[in-house]
Formats: C-alpha cells, structure tokens, sequence
C-alpha cells in the first residue's frame, strides 16, 4: 500500500500522538470528577486525529474513503464526548443516566452507519476527487447527510458543551485565572474550526483542520489538568478536608443508614470499630444506641446530646436534609461539634459566679448586721445613744424647716438601784428588758426609741407639740406602773419618771432639747417619782 508523508499527516499524527497522551493522563485519574469522559473523548479525538494522517498519507482514492470511514468514530462521537464531559464537570448527573448516554449516541450511531455503507446512496459524500491543490489532499464533496447529521448535530453539541462549561468556568476564584484561560482556549476551540470551514477560510481545498484544532482543544485541556490541576484540585482538597477536619460527618440515606463517614465521625460514634466500611451500611442506632434519637429527628434540627464512650463526650449535632431537585427527602447530612471542653469550662463558670453571688450576699448581710450591731444595745434591741443623737439631728433640721414641732421624753427608772440590791442585778436586766418591749409596742412608726444609757431611755416624737407627748408618756407611765415581770417565781413591778421638753420652745439644738428633758426629768424625781413632769 503506497503511502505518501506530507506535512498534513506530521501534523495530525502530532495531534494524535497527543490526544494519546491525555487519553492515558485522564485514565490515570479517572477518580476525579470529569475524567472518564475526558479520557473517552480524547480517545475517539486520537482515533480521528490518527486515521485522519493515514487517510492524508494513503495515495488511491478508495483507500483514503476507507480511512475517512474509520475517521468516522471520532467524527461522530467526539461532540457528545464533549457534552458527557461538561455534563459531568458540571455535576449534571441527572444528564448521564444510562438510557440517556444511549440516546445521546443514536445519531452518532447513524451517522457511522451511512459513512460505513455511502457507496450505496452518497447521502455522506456525494463525490470524492483528487484536491486541484495537490498536497495528495482529497476532496470530499459532502451529501445531505453530511450537513443534517455531522454537522447539524456537532453543532448542536458544541453548544450545549460550551454554554455548560463558561457557566462552570464563572464560578471560578479568580486565583484560577489561568486555568480559566485554558478552559476558554480548549471551549473555542471546535468553534473557531467551525467557523473557518463554513466560513470557506480554508486555504486549500481538501484540508481539515477539525483534526488538529481537536489537539489543540485537547492540550488546553490536559494543561488545564495537569499543569494547574484543574479537574482534581477541587474535589480532591474536599476530600482532605473531610477526611482530616476534627468535626465529625456522617452521610446517612433515608433509612438512617450510613453512605458515607468521616474518621473523626468513627472515632466517636464506634470507637471500638475504627474500619469505615464496616460502618457503611449499618444504620446509626445499630452502631450505637445513644444515637437512635438522631434516625427519627426532624431534618435542620440542632441540638446537643452527651455519649458515653467511657467519658462523656458533649457533641452538637446539626442534622441537614438532602433533598433531590424535586425536593424529595434522600438522606441526612449528620454533623457532630466536640463542645465537651465548652460545656466545661461554661460549667465551672457558672459554678464560680454561684459561689461569688453567695459570698457577695454574705457580705453585705455582714454588713448590715454589722451597722445595726454599732446602732442598736445589746440588751435591749433598741437604738443606742449614738443611733439617737443623728436621729435627733436629722429630725430637728427637718422640723425647722417644716415649721413642725418635735418633742422628746426622757425616762429613768425610779430607785433602780435599790431594785437590783434586791432582786439581783440580772432581775435589773429583766426589767429593762420588759420596759424596752412596752416602749417598743407603744411608740409609732414615726418615733424612735433608745436606751440613752444605764436605766434611762430617750423617746422622739417627731410632729408632736409638747401636751401631746406628754399624754402619750402618762400612757405610757401607766402601763409600765401595771407591767408585772415574772423572774424566779416572784412577780416584780416597778415605775419609772418622765421628762418632756419639746422644739422649739425648750431649746433649739439637740443639747439644748436632751438638757431641757433632763431638768424636767429632776423635777419629775423630786416631786415623789412615778410621774410625767414637763419643761
Ligand atoms: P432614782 O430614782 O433617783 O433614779 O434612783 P436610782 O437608784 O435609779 O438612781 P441611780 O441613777 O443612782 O441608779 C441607777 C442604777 O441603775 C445604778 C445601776 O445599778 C443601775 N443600772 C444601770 N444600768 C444597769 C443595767 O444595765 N443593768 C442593771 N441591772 N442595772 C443597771
Ligand atoms: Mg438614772
Ligand atoms: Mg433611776
């Protein structure tokens, strides 16, 4: 069979032996998301590029039909080649199911078989001649089938292909600028040879360029690949992200069972069973019943639950639905969060402002009692001297400038001596005592009662003219008079004298007023005790 080398068939044999190359580079990583297509379709670009330079170097005109025929497997399968791959960049898997792919390949199927049996109707090529321009370049004078099926239907795919990868190419980072550039440059192109045949821009009769700009379209892309890891970078960073990230993932199908799982996942839901893949499979209560609740949970749930595995592990967990386009419920998305140390240390926290709160309670009632102990006696309750005189101060400012009259009783036990020689001195405490109770039920809310010192009490009556305190200590000398005290089986009794002085008549500062009570107080003894005597 003679055979004549031109630069035609170096060429083509150049874009094959490349097309080769990438078939076996995309081979290599067919794990990736596009790869197998790509690989399939430089495979079927290798079969066009490489009968393409035989049918070029072939010298007789049948030969070169019998090589364009078997060009013809690329011819009409690489276009959908082409969409299968953009289909499955583009995760479009809905697209690649089997009876799809099947359909897809009726009209390349069709195709073959009328280029395989053409000497029969013509409907491929019409005619085929020697090029005028030499080169032993044929010219294929192309039938109607030529233009509804190869054509027709290249183009159809071509845009289909395209109009899939720019809308995946816009969602590029902008880092991938240069991948984006060989993507653009591989998308244009089919279509910059399209334009060219049509067009007529050929500058020989009988040349293809369809071939070599294939080549190119594959190189753009095999550098996509390789050069910038295009097609692996993506997925395969997921992957490692997934597989190293400290949060737990389980992907769980509509029945609870698991599709897929995480390590971090394994280590905590099964941690006596670290293989994955006897995980997968099994539903999640199976593996461990603390989890059961999360197979029955409402999807875009998140809450917290403690496992035991031995320690108690706090784990968030937000569960996701995964719904297909029509919104039915496939599975779940389980993610698990280790808050073990978060609840701890809130915990603690907690814990410590509890113990703080209390210690600041404590303290101030320390310190309230604190400042009642330095105002009141110890015997009795009452005020003491201290506590009265600020009273007193404070009362007489008030009364001054409300114009109002205030009025003070001094009272002093009649020959209290003589009754603790008697009865003993803790009888004298006794005493005080039953007097402080009477005084503490007779006076009102407004008026304030204090031991002033010894057996001698001090009464303010604050808005009280003179002859209305003195009426209320006569009340007030008469019930003591009554008051009987049960100590040691003996009922005692005793009286006590008064002295009233009153603001603003009996003196104007607060020693001038206790004076003034003290004189009439004297008085009150002098004329025989157990009486109420004013100033
Ligand atoms: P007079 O009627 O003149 O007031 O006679 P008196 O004995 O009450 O007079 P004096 O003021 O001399 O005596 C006061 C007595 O009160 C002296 C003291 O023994 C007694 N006394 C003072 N404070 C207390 C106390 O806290 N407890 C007891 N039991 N007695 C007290
Ligand atoms: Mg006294
Ligand atoms: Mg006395």
């Amino acid at each position: 069979m003679p055979f004549q080398i031109t630069t035609f068939v170096l060429l083509n044999a150049v874009a094959g032996l490349t097309s080769l190359l990438l078939t076996g580079l995309a081979w290599q990583r067919r794990s990736v998301n596009g790869a197998r297509s790509l690989a399939a379709l430089s495979l079927s670009v290798t079969i066009w590029c490489l009968s393409a330079a035989v049918e070029m170097a072939a010298v007789s005109i049948p030969e070169k039909i019998f090589w364009s025929k078997v060009q013809y497997i690329g011819v009409t399968t690489a276009p959908v080649l082409f969409v299968l791959f953009a289909l499955e960049y583009s995760r479009l898997t809905r697209w690649l199911s089997r009876p799809r792919i099947a359909l897809y390949f009726v009209i390349p199927l069709l195709t073959f078989t009328l280029a395989a049996t053409n000497e029969w109707h013509h409907l491929i090529w019409a005619n085929v001649r020697p090029s005028p321009d030499g080169f032993n370049l044929a010219v294929y004078d192309h039938g109607p089938a030529f233009w509804a099926l190869v054509v027709g239907y290249a183009y159809l795919c071509n845009l289909t292909a395209s109009f899939l990868l720019i809308r995946a190419v816009q969602r590029f980072p902008k880092v991938y600028r240069l991948q984006f550039m060989a993507f653009i440059i591989a998308i244009i192109c089919p279509w910059a040879n399209s334009i060219i045949y049509i067009l007529g821009f050929n500058p020989l009769q009988g040349m293809d360029l369809t071939p070599a700009s294939f080549s190119v379209f594959a190189l753009s892309m095999s550098i996509a690949i390789f050069r910038f890891q295009f097609l692996d970078l993506a997925p395969f960073a997921f992957e490692t992200i997934i597989e190293t990230m400290q949060d737990g993932i389980v992907v769980v199908d509509g029945r609870g069972r698991i599709l897929d799982i995480n390590p971090s996942a394994v280590h905590w839901i099964s941690p006596g069973n670290p293989d994955k893949n006897e995980l997968k499979g099994k539903s999640l209560a199976q593996i461990n019943p603390d989890l059961a609740p999360l197979t029955h949970t409402p999807s875009q749930a998140q809450w917290e639950f403690t496992l035991y595995q031995p320690d108690p592990l706090t784990l968030e967990v937000r569960v996701s639905p995964i719904q297909n386009h029509r919104k039915d419920p496939l599975g779940k998305i389980i993610t698990f969060h280790d808050i073990t140390l978060r609840r701890q240390f809130e915990e603690e926290l907690r814990a410590a402002n509890a113990r703080l709160q209390a210690q600041i309670q404590e303290n101030e009632l320390l310190q309230i009692h604190l400042r009642e102990q330095a105002v009141r006696d110890s015997l009795t309750g009452l005020h003491n001297r201290r506590y009265l005189e600020e009273v007193l101060q404070q009362s007489l400012a008030r009364a001054e400038r409300q114009q109002t009259p205030l009025s003070l009783v001094m009272i002093d036990i009649d020959q209290f001596k003589s009754f603790n020689d008697n009865f003993g001195h803790k009888a004298g405490d006794a005493m005080l005592v039953m007097l402080s109770e009477l005084l503490i039920r007779y006076v009102r809310r407004e008026d304030t009662a204090c031991r002033f010192g010894g057996e001698e009490f001090i009464i303010v009556l604050p808005g009280a003219p003179i002859e209305v305190a003195e009426r209320r200590a006569e009340e007030w000398r008469r019930a003591f008079e009554h008051s009987q005290l049960l100590y040691n089986a003996q009922t005692l009794s005793t009286t006590f004298s008064c002295g009233v002085a009153s603001f603003p008549q009996d003196g104007l500062t607060v020693d001038e007023l206790i004076q003034a009570a003290d004189k009439a107080l004297y008085t009150a003894k002098k004329r025989g005790r157990n009486c109420v005597t004013r100033a």
